[in-house]
């Protein structure tokens, strides 16, 4: 396939940012060799002045450098004058970006009145129908023709005011046109953009930024990849504007941003950040700056050998990569987790219940929930009492000895001391590597033993990029073991703990490799929280579903009704529907569009009133906003997806 010679950025092993073009958008610059911007979006009413200017205030304060704002009619982008008037009146010069969605004369006003306007190459043009056309090539051609009429009055008067534009494609909005010929796919993303960005250029207009924005994290990538790829072989360096679109709020949202965030970072790509949490956008910025700001000391890293030939696998396509089954790790098994219990004092049963294991001592039980991990490692450490039978443990080698005839009990060998042991497991055998163990010599000897379990260990500060390497490195020798990917992380905040093991192991889930995953952290969260990120990142990354995903949009000024306080509560009724992805959305001009691959849809119609969606289709029209939830559950219901809540079991 063509696509694994293509180049998505400078290094795969070396962190080097891809530089792009500087742009101006009034007087802050974004590109080239300027810090990542941060930015985020008002979701007050953009009629109300006072409102949208007090809340532009809280997050510039916050340190958001560009604020964006909605402007769904001309009356809204007429009205972006008297916001910026205000804020200069208070001493805030900070840019404002118009966002538009199906109205050109909005757009056109507002390029005028202020410093950028986003629009969505998806219905920028075009309303959608949801219909698949089979179009003609001359009739695909006049369609272009068509776009070309609409969009070129906008391009000339950025041009004229020098006014930036983002040309920011959604993968839940891409047009009909698109669709019928590229389908729902990263390719279809780009081609999106590239229309609109070819008018631009025969302007020549080049104040532009491109964003390739999905709720998918898989999907997200491979898209902005594609589109450096693409921008790469014609000679184009556009900035490129990073976000996840309808993220979530709290844990996930956090969870799902650094996933397809910190991936792209990670390679050096993205200029520009928005975090989109259904939360108050000034909480979007410290996000945002968390996950930026890891960058600026990553240059001084420790050198990574390079890879050496083509890449074992197509960076633009999600593949899994196939590993040998041993026991329930590799093969056709969702990734394990394996918990570090190894730094506990003493490990008890109520040890387990921030691993997933709750004992009932009346019942005498252990009861499983959904975050329950398939691993502990216990390191030097003993158990005196009877594990949950899904569960294994994991001792040092040296330990496990004296407790090898125990049932699920597997010894942890360091590198080499695997092949000089006396005594292995018949079943099981984790062998921890890093990349000084990974030579030429080790992967032939090791990938023709069939029971064991490689532990892929960095402690680089480019530890996403050194484990990749090793995983590809296995990967063109034929090396089918299973692999682990194991991270290490000491004395972070909270956040920085979330975020950064999001990225490094998302980024490595996102690419197919991993059949399990290792948290090693010591004073950053509980155990408990560690449990739950490790969970996250696989849901995030779609390798392990073991919740409910909602998919939430940030809330704008088109907004119907309270969206953080509706997202809580319908998390409150159906957190427990493993598997099921609903979608709630602030209006129906893009919440159907935008919310994806959603199950269920709750978008909101009008003040009050609510559509219900089955996949794409309506299903239920205007509910009241008091009955819509228990609506939605019904609609759940009469479609077999729902189960009861079971009744939480005491942990002790
Ligand atoms: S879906 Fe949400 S964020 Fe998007 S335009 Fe509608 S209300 Fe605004």
């Amino acid at each position: 396939m063509d696509h694994l010679s293509l180049k998505y950025c400078n290094s795969l092993t070396e962190y080097s940012r891809f530089v792009t073009r500087e742009v101006g958008i009034g007087d802050l610059k974004l590109g080239g060799n300027n810090p990542i911007r941060l930015q985020s979006m008002t979701t007050t009413d953009t009629m109300d002045t006072v409102a949208t200017v007090e809340q532009s205030i809280r997050m510039i304060n916050a340190g958001c450098e560009l604020v964006r704002i909605t402007a769904p009619s001309l009356n809204e982008a007429k009205n972006l004058e008297n916001i910026k008037k205000e804020l200069k009146g208070r001493g805030y010069n900070t840019p404002l970006c118009a966002d538009i969605h199906f109205t050109p004369n909005a757009a056109e006003f507002a390029a005028r009145v202020i410093e950028k306007v986003r629009v969505n190459p998806g219905n920028y043009a075009d309303k959608k129908k949801f219909e698949t056309i089979d179009y003609t090539d001359s009739a695909y051609e006049a369609e272009l023709e068509r776009i070309r009429t609409r969009f070129t009055p906008l391009v000339k008067i950025c041009k004229e005011y020098g006014t930036a534009m983002r040309i920011g494609t959604n993968h839940g909005s891409l047009s009909d046109r698109i669709l019928s010929r590229y389908g729902d796919t990263p390719l279809g993303m780009v081609e999106s953009a590239l229309e609109f960005l070819r008018i631009c250029e025969d302007h020549n207009y080049f104040n532009i930024v491109i964003s390739m924005k999905a709720s998918n994290t898989r999907v997200m990538v491979q898209a902005y990849r594609l589109l450096v790829a693409k921008m790469i072989e014609t000679n184009r360096n556009y900035p490129l504007h990073l976000g996840v679109t309808e993220a979530g709020d709290g844990e996930d949202g956090r969870i799902k941003s650094a996933v397809g965030i910190g991936t792209l970072l990670e390679d050096g790509l993205g200029d520009t950040i928005r975090v989109s949490l259904t939360e108050e956008p000034e909480y979007e910025i410290p996000v945002a700056r968390e996950l930026a700001e890891r960058y600026s000391k990553r240059i001084n890293h420790k050198a990574i050998l390079p890879i050496n030939g083509p890449l074992p696998y197509d960076p633009f396509e999600y593949e899994r990569h196939e590993t040998n089954e041993v026991i329930n790790l590799g093969g056709h098994h969702t990734p394990r987790v394996i918990a570090d219990l190894s730094m506990k004092e003493e490990i008890t049963p109520a040890s387990l219940f921030a691993v997933g294991y709750n004992y009932s001592v009346p019942l005498d039980k252990w009861n499983l929930t959904d975050l329950a991990v398939d691993y502990i490692y216990l390191g030097d450490k003993t158990i005196n009492f009877e594990i949950p039978g899904t569960l294994g443990l994991i001792y040092n080698s040296q330990v496990w000895s004296e407790h090898s005839r125990h049932e699920r009990a597997y010894p942890l060998f360091c590198g080499e001391e695997y092949f000089k042991s006396k005594e292995w497991s018949s079943k099981l055998n984790f062998v921890a590597v890093d990349s000084s163990v990974l030579t030429d010599d080790f992967i032939t000897r090791i990938k023709s033993e069939s029971n064991v379990c490689l532990v892929l260990d960095s402690f680089n500060a480019h530890t996403m990029p050194e484990l990749r390497r090793m995983a590809i490195e296995l990967r063109q020798q034929g090396c089918e073991v299973p692999i682990i990917i194991k991270c290490n992380y000491k004395d972070l905040s909270a956040e920085q703990f979330q975020l950064y093991s999001s990225t490094d192991l998302g980024g490595l889930l996102l690419d197919g490799f991993g059949d399990g995953i290792w948290i090693k952290q010591k004073e950053c969260v509980s155990a408990r929280d560690c449990n739950s990120t490790a969970f996250g990142i696989l849901q995030a990354s779609r390798t392990r579903i073991s919740k409910t995903e909602y998919i939430s949009c940030p809330s704008c000024g088109r907004t119907l009704f309270d969206l953080q306080e509706t997202t809580q509560r319908i998390r409150e009724r159906t957190d427990h529907l493993k598997g099921i992805k609903i979608g709630i959305m602030g209006c129906i001009v893009n919440g159907p569009g935008e919310m994806a691959d959603a199950d269920y849809g709750y978008v909101g119609t009008g003040p009050g009133k609510i559509s219900l969606y089955k996949g794409k289709e309506v299903v239920k029209k205007n509910v009241t906003s008091e009955t819509a939830v228990d609506e939605l559950i019904n609609l759940i219901r009469e479609n077999g997806d729902w189960v009861e809540k079971p009744a939480v079991l005491d942990a002790n």
